[in-house]
């Protein structure tokens, strides 16, 4: 993800209004290794900023997937994630606790493409979700 100043500015261009409770999402997400779904980062703005809904925070995500400035993570089966780190890395999750950690390891070598992967698509990338149980919870 862009600065809070560049991704303003970035969404003003794209016709987005600038609105405090939207800028309280880019502030929560800046720097965010927790990977929050969109209910945590309701639960935060709605502290300071009681009238604002749901669909507000949900529909801010989507656009800034959409732009490309966060990801989501598909690694909870009870719901999406975000993550403002859109370089290519892998996850761990405890299934305890749904604690999300990065997991910055290059697997590339390890990862064998079967042969109708190689054949009918160009590879772009991967991914990489492991499932464990974290050692708070052990
Ligand atoms: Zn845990
Ligand atoms: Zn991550």
């Amino acid at each position: 993800m862009e600065t809070v100043e560049k991704l303003t500015e970035t969404l003003r261009s794209h016709g987005m209004k600038i609105t405090p409770q939207r800028l309280m999402i880019f502030k929560i997400l800046e720097d965010n290794i927790s990977h929050p779904s969109a209910e945590d980062i309701y639960k935060k703005v709605k502290k300071t900023y009681p009238t604002v809904s749901f669909t507000t925070i949900y529909k801010t995500l989507e656009t800034l997937k959409e732009l490309g400035e966060v990801s989501e993570l598909i690694i909870d089966e009870d719901r999406k994630h975000y993550d403002p780190n859109t370089t290519v890395h892998h996850h761990v999750i405890c299934s305890a606790c749904k604690k999300i950690v990065d997991v910055f390891e290059d697997f590339s070598s390890l990862v064998k493409l079967p042969d109708f992967l190689k054949k009918d698509y160009t590879v772009l990338g991967f991914q990489i979700s492991f499932y464990g149980i974290c050692r708070e919870c052990n």
